[in-house]
């Protein structure tokens, strides 16, 4: 007897879709997964539509009121609910904005022009819906989104790692960047990507977010060695933790 493939729909909120992109990029791995899901509810790939699903996976924050009730409805049709990537799961790129007066910045983008939807503050969706797993990053590295769904298939729900991506970045045997006097983030960085910027010479913009207990003082101390200025350090860490770093504060 064949096995019931699990029904997976794939919805977007505010972010710029680069994370269901990274799905597609899996041309190794989706053939074999394809086989053991169906894709009942993705815009970007379908026109058919269902709600019957057993988990949906998250795209984007939540910015204005219809996502709110939006996510909601999909919470309420989903048993099991996870985010994909940093807009979904920390706020992300969104989040740039946290802090800042939200009528500065309508003034700044806008201008005079009308625009259509209210924007709230911006809120990972975990801010608004119960929130089962997350996928992190700014997109997602493909291998991880891979490694998770296998793991989904088996039965277990993947949780994060909560060490930094400094642990992998050695675990490559890369020559560290941040000793060099390059401002890389990967000390306070979630891991889970494999250190990929590191490992390609370019410093870790942090968009896997904060690790619990990240040591942020010290990582000020290290980029004003590096010769940031305050402000540097201030946009650096706002990049994609806007939202994290309201919550420590
Ligand atoms: S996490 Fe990055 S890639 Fe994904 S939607 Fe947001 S901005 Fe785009
Ligand atoms: S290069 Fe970055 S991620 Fe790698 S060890 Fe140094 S600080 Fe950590
Ligand atoms: S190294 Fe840093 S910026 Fe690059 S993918 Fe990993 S967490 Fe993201």
């Amino acid at each position: 007897m064949t096995a019931k493939k699990v029904r997976v729909g794939f919805f977007d909120f505010t972010g710029c879709e680069g994370c269901q992109l990274a799905k597609v990029s899996m041309e190794n791995e989706l053939p074999q997964i394809l086989e053991h899901i169906e894709i009942v509810n993705f815009r970007e790939a379908m026109s058919e539509k269902s709600w019957d699903m057993d988990v949906a996976f998250i795209e984007g924050s939540i910015t204005t009121p219809a996502c709110v009730e939006r996510i909601n409805r999909i919470r309420q049709a989903a048993p099991i609910l996870v985010t994909l990537g940093a807009c979904s799961t920390i706020g992300g790129i969104n989040a740039i904005r946290v802090g800042r007066d939200l009528d500065e910045i309508r003034q700044e983008v806008y201008g005079d022009k009308r625009y259509l939807f209210p924007s709230l503050p911006v809120m990972p969706v975990s801010a608004v819906v119960k929130v089962d797993a997350s996928i992190y990053g700014c997109p997602p590295n493909p291998k991880d989104v891979a490694r998770f769904l296998t793991q989904f298939l088996a039965g277990k729900i993947p949780q994060a790692p909560k060490y930094p991506v400094c642990i992998e970045c050695k675990l490559q045997g890369n020559a560290c960047l941040l000793v060099q006097g390059i401002p890389c983030m990967g000390v306070v960085t979630r891991a889970g990507c494999g250190a990929w910027c590191p490992s390609k010479g370019q410093f870790c913009y942090g968009c896997r977010g904060l690790i619990p207990d990240a040591n942020l003082d010290a990582l000020r101390i290290s980029f004003e060695e590096c010769g940031l200025s305050q402000q540097e350090i201030d946009n650096k860490l706002h990049l994609f933790s806007g939202r994290e770093l309201e919550k420590l504060s």
